[in-house]
């Protein structure tokens, strides 16, 4: 556990749970998250560096990601580019490498740029103001809030997800947080303690993460307890009220596993600009009402790549989820008939065997594609 200073808790405790929040104790709320931090506050990798480097990195992949899969990236990301000077030097090919895996791909590409900028405007030194930070691709509000109070202990405040959750049971919120947003920044403002911003953010986000969780908070080991509003009302289970979203578009995609003569397979770089920008991928489209997978494999191709393909077994079909949509893969083999490949609506194309796959960067959905792609080889 690193060592934390223990604050004093006061002797006097507050009467009334249920205090207006223009009276409540926020200096014994402060308190009391801190003295809990203290014991119980995460023992993670970032938490034992003051590396305004090495803390960006965690706080970007953490955005969208749960701690325990960030934890083997962040270790190989700091092996692989030690400073943000090797990170601006590298290829966005490598950069997208390493992120393979992890989702949301535009926080890789952003991290980049963003390091390229650090290099080359600051001087390789991360900016030390809110807007300094906020200005670089990729950082917003909250983010800046983690990298500044972890790595320079300045009072900014932040408000992710786990912290929206924790105050809109606190105040028993009765909207949902989106619909709330400057009131819950005001009030992680508020209750920042100006001393320890560096752990008092770290413990907003511990308590959130551990004991305030989305479908069972562990009230009987909250520190604010006492104070929460929910909990005195039951309604923890039911706090915050969400926002009713639309169930998630489907779309169907056929996706071709292109072979030629030297049982070499296509692949294509995506556009920059969009979903999944500079990844590589097996070529493919969406199904047109009325078309069949074949029919549409044979005309994505052609309009995609400017080749003909005769479409022949089914070799996987993969399901899978991104934040505003559902995606079904049906991959088929294919074989090259005419045509030499073009990248008319991607960056590049290249034959490749399914050995050289190992070293580009694919979606995640790819990647259930290429393990079906090596059993095969294996068992051929
Ligand atoms: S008492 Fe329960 S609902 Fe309230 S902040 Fe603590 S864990 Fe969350």
């Amino acid at each position: 556990m690193p060592s934390r200073k223990l604050p004093n808790l006061p002797t006097q405790q507050s009467a009334d749970p249920l205090l207006d929040w223009s009276t409540v104790a926020v200096s014994e709320l402060r308190q009391r998250l801190l003295i809990w931090y203290a014991q119980q506050g995460r023992e993670l990798p970032w938490r034992n560096s003051r590396d305004p480097y090495a803390i960006w990195i965690s706080e970007i992949m953490l955005q969208q990601t749960q701690v325990k899969t960030v934890i083997p990236y962040y270790q190989r990301w700091l092996a692989m580019f030690p400073t943000v000077a090797d990170l601006a030097a590298a290829s966005q090919e490598q950069v997208l490498k390493q992120w393979e895996g992890l989702g949301y791909y535009a926080r890789a590409r952003n991290l980049h740029r963003a390091a390229q900028q650090v290099v080359h405007d600051h001087g390789g030194q991360f900016p030390s103001t809110l807007a300094g930070a906020i200005a670089l691709p990729g950082i917003g509000r909250t983010t800046a809030g983690g990298i500044l109070s972890a790595a320079f202990n300045q009072p900014v405040p932040i408000l992710d997800g786990n912290v929206k959750r924790v105050l809109a049971r606190l105040v028993a919120l009765e909207r949902s947080p989106s619909r709330a947003l400057s009131q819950l920044w005001q009030w992680s403002e508020t209750l920042l303690d100006q001393e320890s911003p560096r752990n008092f953010n770290q413990a907003l986000m511990d308590l959130g993460a551990t004991v305030c969780t989305p479908k069972q908070p562990a009230c009987d080991r909250c520190p604010w307890i006492v104070h929460c509003r929910a909990y005195a009302r039951a309604m923890q289970h039911e706090l915050p009220h969400s926002d009713q979203r639309p169930p998630l578009p489907h779309k169907q995609i056929g996706v071709a596993v292109i072979w030629n003569e030297q049982r070499q397979i296509l692949i294509d770089r995506r556009r920059q600009e969009g979903l999944l920008g500079g990844l590589w991928e097996f070529p493919g489209g969406k199904l047109e009402p009325g078309e069949t997978v074949e029919q549409c494999i044979r005309r994505e191709i052609q309009e995609e790549l400017g080749i003909d393909v005769e479409v022949g077994d089914r070799l996987i079909t993969v399901n899978h989820a991104y934040s505003h949509f559902r995606v079904t893969l049906n991959v088929h083999h294919c074989r090259h008939l005419t045509g030499e490949p073009q990248p008319l609506e991607c960056d590049e194309v290249r034959w490749v065997t399914v050995d050289d796959l190992a070293q580009y960067p694919f979606p995640k959905a790819n990647i259930h594609i290429i393990d079906a792609l090596k059993q095969a080889q294996r068992r051929a």
